[in-house]
């Protein structure tokens, strides 16, 4: 079964304005000829819609790094579905483990926030993921169940179909300490085989699922060798054109 690969570039919070532009602008000129991959970058929030402007027509879609699970209301400092679609997203990431670390997200505000993006048309990428301390325990994959059930429970077929799934081992990310190629291929056989479960076969077949974790030019293409690898999502080696570039271009 073929699934689109798709790169995801998370730019945390990094990059004024001028510089999120200036950098989308490159990239758009360096990956032009690019089509059989799917490219998706995640500003920050007052990045987003000037950035739509520049990848308008381009083969990079947008993505939010977070969102919230009400249509509108008293609730300062959060955005709607319905906002970040207004300003040209199509996907937004949710449940990353810095989210989960520093403010409060847990797999149920992951699935409240989950239902309403799809609800409101926009596609998710739901962030899982160990931590250290975990793993040596060996509980990676009893966290993972916990955080799939939790996290995507009550989503129908039509919006699992909608679903993006980003392995992230929190001790991989920003570390430089990559999952090696089997690790990460092993826990995405095991995040597919529980898809499978509650959602059948020919759906965990279609459903992408990333790996994310220092993933670098000199890593991606033994990643993206794996059969249950679809794609990366990718934090530091995304801020730069030339680094973000050659994973896109990773080869097969
Ligand atoms: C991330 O932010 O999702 C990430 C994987 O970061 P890094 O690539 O820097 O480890």
């Amino acid at each position: 079964m073929s699934r689109t690969p798709l790169i995801a570039g998370n730019w945390k919070m990094y990059k004024t304005i001028p510089e999120a532009v200036e950098t989308v602008e490159q990239l758009k000129e360096a990956i032009k000829d690019v089509s059989s991959r799917e490219v998706v970058i995640a500003p920050s929030f007052v990045c987003l819609f000037p950035v739509a402007e520049v990848i308008r027509r381009s083969n990079i879609a947008l993505a939010a790094q977070n969102v919230f699970w009400e249509d509108e209301g008293a609730y300062t400092g959060e955005i709607s579905p319905a906002m970040l679609r207004s300003g040209g997203c199509t996907y937004t990431i949710i449940g990353h483990s810095e989210r989960r670390q520093y403010f409060g997200e847990t797999n149920e505000s992951v699935n409240k926030k989950s239902k309403k993006s799809l609800e409101g048309g926009l596609k998710v990428i739901v962030c899982i993921g160990e931590s250290l301390e975990e793993r040596e325990k060996k509980n990676t994959f009893s966290i993972l169940r916990t955080q799939i059930e939790g996290g995507l429970r009550g989503l129908t077929a039509d919006q699992m179909r909608e679903v993006v799934i980003a392995y992230e081992p929190i001790w991989a990310i920003g570390t430089g300490k990559t999952a090696t190629a089997d690790q990460a291929e092993e826990v995405h056989q095991f995040i597919r085989n529980q898809i499978g479960e509650k959602q059948g076969k020919e759906l965990s077949e279609k459903t992408r699922i990333l790996y994310g974790g220092s993933v670098k030019p000199d890593n991606i293409d033994e990643l993206m060798a794996k059969k249950n690898i679809d794609g990366v999502l990718v934090g530091g080696a995304s801020l730069k054109v030339e680094s973000f570039a050659r994973i896109v271009k990773f080869l097969f």
